[in-house]
C-alpha cells in the first residue's frame, strides 16, 4: 500500500482527478493530514464516503509504530519508532520557553561511525522515505498537542547522504499546504558532506545549516569523526566560507566537550584559528552526554568555562547548550542501542 505523503500536491491532484475526482480534494487531504494530523481518511469528513474507501484501499497514511517512549524530567520526550520492515529510528520532543523542537530521524542507522554517536555503532540500514521523514513530524505535532513550532535533522542519519528525501519532506514541512512551519525554524545538522553543503547552497530555501564539527585538529577530528578522512578542514572550511558567501546565511558549528580529547585550551585556540576568518559563524558548545559503550565523558565545569570565555574572547559568537533528557536514553542513537541489545 501506497503512502500518501509521498505525495506531492500536484501528484494527489492528479490522482484525483483520474480517480473522476474534483483535484480540489487534494488541498482537504493536505489540511487534515499536516494541519489537524489526521490518521485515518474516515476522519475527513469534506471527502465523499465513496472516495474515502478507495483512498483508504489504496494509501496508508501512518506506517510507524511506536516501540518505545520515554519522558525526561525536563519534559524531554523520547521516541523509538518501528518501521513497516522493521527498522528502528528515534525522534525528540524537547520542549523550550516560547517554542517545542522536533527533532528528527533521516536514516535507519548511519554509514559514518563518528565515534562520540550510538547511532553508527550498528551501521547503516537504509534511507528513509519522504513520506517516514514527515511521519515523524506528524506524530511528533501529535504528541506535542499540536505545538510544534521547530524541527531539527539530528535524530539517526546523516541528511546530506539522503538529500532527495530530506528535501523533498523539508519542502512539505515548509509548505503552506503541508507543516507550515517557516524554513528558519528548520535545521539541517550534517558531519560535513561537502557535495551535499555545496547543493544545499543553491535551493531557494532559508533553512538553517549546522555542522558537527567536534574538533579543529584534523588528527582529532578524524579520530571522532572517519567522515574527516574524506571531507579534511581545510576543505570543508573553505565550502563553508562559498556558503556563507553564497547564501548570506549563518552556519552553527556544533562541539561536543569531550573529557581528556578535545576540550583544552589547544583544541579551543585551533576552533578559534579556523573560523576567525568565517563571517556569520556561530559555535555551539554541548558537553557530552556519558555512553558507557563509548567511553566518553563531558569535562569538568571549570574546563567547559575556560573554553567558552577563550572563543568570546577571542571575537567568536558561542553558545553553551544545557544538556537536555539526560536522565533517559536521549544522546543520538541511545534508546535505540539499548533496545537492540535487548
Ligand atoms: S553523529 Fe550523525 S553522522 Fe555521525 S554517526 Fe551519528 S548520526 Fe551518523
Amino acid at each position: 500500500m501506497q503512502d500518501i505523503k509521498e505525495l506531492s500536491l500536484k501528484e494527489l491532484e492528479d490522482k484525483l482527478f483520474s480517480l473522476g475526482n474534483p483535484k480540489y480534494y487534494a488541498r482537504d487531504i493536505f489540511r487534515w493530514i499536516y494541519q489537524k494530523g489526521a490518521l485515518d481518511f474516515n476522519r475527513i469528513s469534506s471527502l465523499p464516503a465513496t472516495l474515502r474507501e478507495k483512498l483508504s484501499a489504496e494509501f496508508r497514511i501512518t506506517g510507524l509504530t511506536l516501540a518505545d517512549k520515554q519522558v525526561s524530567s525536563d519534559r524531554t520526550v523520547k521516541f523509538l519508532f518501528e518501521l513497516v520492515d522493521k527498522n528502528r529510528v528515534e525522534a525528540v520532543i524537547i520542549p523550550a520557553p516560547g517554542r517545542v523542537t522536533g527533532c528528527i530521524s533521516s536514516q535507519a542507522g548511519c554509514k559514518f561511525a563518528c565515534n562520540f554517536c550510538a547511532s553508527g555503532l550498528k551501521g547503516f540500514k537504509r534511507n528513509l522515505s519522504a513520506g517516514e521523514i514527515l511521519e515523524q513530524v506528524l506524530y511528533l505535532k501529535n504528541a506535542s498537542g499540536g505545538k510544534l513550532t521547530h524541527i531539527v535533522f539530528m535524530g539517526t542519519g546523516e541528511p546530506l547522504d539522503n538529500y532527495d528525501n530530506v528535501l523533498k519532506a523539508v519542502r512539505l514541512i515548509n509548505s503552506p499546504q503541508g507543516f507550515n512551519i517557516g524554513a528558519r525554524r528548520i535545521t539541517i545538522s550534517t558531519c560535513g558532506i561537502i557535495p551535499g553543503i555545496k547543493r544545499l547552497q543553491d535551493e531557494d530555501l532559508q533553512i538553517e545549516l549546522s555542522i558537527s564539527l567536534h574538533s579543529a585538529q584534523d588528527k582529532v577530528r578524524s579520530r571522532l569523526m572517519p567522515v574527516n578522512n574524506k571531507y579534511p578542514l581545510g576543505e570543508l572550511m573553505k565550502c563553508c566560507r562559498e556558503y556563507t558567501a553564497k547564501t548570506n546565511r549563518q552556519i552553527t558549528f556544533e562541539y561536543i566537550l569531550i573529557r581528556d580529547l578535545n576540550a583544552d585550551l589547544a583544541a579551543a585556540q585551533s576552533l578559534a584559528a579556523w573560523l576567525k576568518d568565517l563571517k556569520l559563524a556561530k559555535i555551539n558548545l554541548i558537553p557530552a552526554n556519558a555512553v558507557a559503550e563509548l567511553k566518553i565523558s563531558p569535562p569538568g565545569r571549570a574546563q567547559i568555562n575556560t573554553f567558552k570565555t577563550y572563543l568570546s574572547k577571542a571575537g567568536l559568537t558561542v553558545t553553551l547548550r544545557r544538556e537536555r533528557g539526560q536522565d533517559i536514553s536521549a544522546a543520538c542513537g541511545q534508546l535505540r542501542l539499548k533496545y537492540e541489545k535487548n
